[in-house]
């Protein structure tokens, strides 16, 4: 597969470290709030990438970080629960968003299990233990309010600063180092990898030279220890979103080529900005719309997901109401194109050589999957050959299966479901046997009225001239 890697700013073949193994590390959420629809894009399109790889025969070791200390987590906690122990609010505060997030992830067809998840308050000694090293390699220097990583001696030992960004060294503030976790988009400076704590926030001991300096890590040391914990170093691909690019991902790969020499990962995969009424989400624009709002208003999570799909995941993608319904309405005509196959009774033949063309179309789905993830592309093609199997006026058994396993595998690759089995009841199936029945009449205003009354009950019903199917209404 072919992926962009920011790195080399061009499409490269991934060739992983280990045969037939990918090992992803994914920058995950920071727990402080619902995480928006910009956020669930970035882990949708991850997903579907680890997704491709593993049906291309790979397994796929998929590692996401919760960055539940870091300063927005204790500023949260702090509102909400002033009263607690701030490690305690710490907790009660990241546990809460947390659980909504893989809430949130599993309505989109996330599933939790795929992934390994590692929480950053539960890996302080690892991260303490990568600190060490940093400060034994010479790049790392104890301040009086905390322990900061060194641009200058990074550069000093051969290194160079700001490969995935090409930031031109002229942004360097020299005389300032910054200890916030998130800084200005172009000014580089020392950063902070572990801080000392200040009054009432959550800490723990560090002894280091015979003194304590009791605090909490960085955001960018969390990442660079959680990942290479599980994955080793270097691994195969790194992703985010591309505001993490500077400094976060910067920081990262300094922080650990500066243990030993070694790049963090080979491939950096970024994703661009979900754009909300055209503008990129931000909590000061009030315009960070999570899954809540959406499913709220009747949306599916899956028509967001197929949105999300839609467009490439190196380009801005559009959000507003009017695509999501698109999407909707597409995921809709998708489950009635396939679903249809339940409900034959007497298989026949449907004269299309119908195995042909979805041997032809996974073909050419996975040649765009393996083209730099073409999502777009590969969901256009679904949409031609739903419209070929939503016209077939019969099937025979083997082209039922067909179908059916096509719609697998498109589940399996892109996470959205297609096919539904509906079983119906004994009033719904007589129902349409009466509709039948005013047909043949030519009761058309009456045969209408139970198509509408089935509607009713999310049954759908398709005629061709010799059968009447239905599929489930989504
Ligand atoms: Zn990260």
């Amino acid at each position: 597969m072919k992926i962009y890697n920011t790195l080399q700013k061009e499409n490269v073949q991934v060739n992983s470290i280990d045969d037939n193994q990918i090992k992803i590390y994914s920058c995950g959420p920071t727990v402080y709030d619902e995480v928006h629809l910009g956020n669930l894009a970035t882990f949708i399109y991850t997903d579907t990438l680890a997704r491709a790889f593993r049906l291309n025969g790979y397994n796929v070791i998929h590692v996401m970080n919760i960055t539940d200390i870091d300063d927005k987590t204790i500023r949260k906690s702090k509102s909400e629960y002033p009263n607690l122990k701030p490690i305690e609010a710490l907790e009660r505060t990241t546990r809460k968003y947390e659980k909504l997030f893989f809430d949130d992830l599993k309505k989109v067809n996330i599933h939790k299990n795929n992934y390994h998840i590692i929480r950053a308050t539960e890996s302080i000694d690892l991260i303490k233990s990568l600190i060490n090293q940093i400060i034994k390699s010479g790049i790392a220097y104890i301040a009086d309010d905390g322990i900061y990583f060194s641009i200058e001696k990074y550069i000093e030992a051969g290194n160079k600063y700001g490969v995935l960004s090409n930031l031109p060294l002229n942004h360097r503030d020299v005389k300032h180092r910054i200890d916030n976790d998130e800084y200005d988009k172009d000014t580089i400076e020392d950063f902070v990898l572990w801080k000392k704590q200040k009054e009432s926030e959550p800490a723990w001991d560090y002894k280091i030279n015979n003194i304590n300096i009791k605090g909490r890590p960085g955001w960018h040391i969390e990442c660079s220890a959680m990942s290479i914990n599980k994955l080793g170093q270097p691994f195969d691909i790194h992703t985010g979103g591309i505001d993490l690019i500077f400094p976060h991902h910067e920081n990262e790969i300094a922080q650990n080529k500066s243990i030993n020499g070694l790049n963090l990962a080979n491939y950096w995969l970024h994703t661009n900005h979900l754009l909300v009424d055209g503008k990129k989400i931000s909590k000061s624009l009030g315009n960070g719309i999570g899954l809540a709002e959406i499913i709220e208003l009747g949306y599916y999570p899956t028509s967001f997901r197929l949105l999300v799909l839609q467009s490439h995941y190196s380009n801005q993608s559009l959000f507003n109401y009017e695509i999501l319904s698109d999407a909707q309405t597409s995921l809709s005509n998708l489950v009635r194109d396939f679903s249809w196959i339940y409900s034959v009774v007497n298989y026949k033949n449907s004269g299309i050589d119908i195995k042909n063309i979805i041997t032809n179309a996974k073909k050419s789905i996975s040649l765009a999957m393996d083209e730099n993830l073409n999502t777009p592309s590969a969901i256009s093609k679904l949409f031609e050959v739903s419209a070929i199997i939503g016209s077939m006026k019969s099937c025979d058994e083997l082209e039922f299966n067909e179908i059916e396993s096509f719609a697998e595998y498109i589940e399996r690759l892109l996470g959205l479901k297609i096919i539904y089995k509906i079983i119906l009841d004994k009033n719904q199936l007589e129902l349409i046997r009466e509709r039948q029945s005013n047909r043949v009449h030519e009761k058309w205003l009456l045969a209408d009225n139970i198509r509408d009354e089935l509607l009713t009950m999310d049954v759908g019903l398709r005629d061709t001239e010799d059968a009447t199917y239905w599929y489930p209404i989504i």
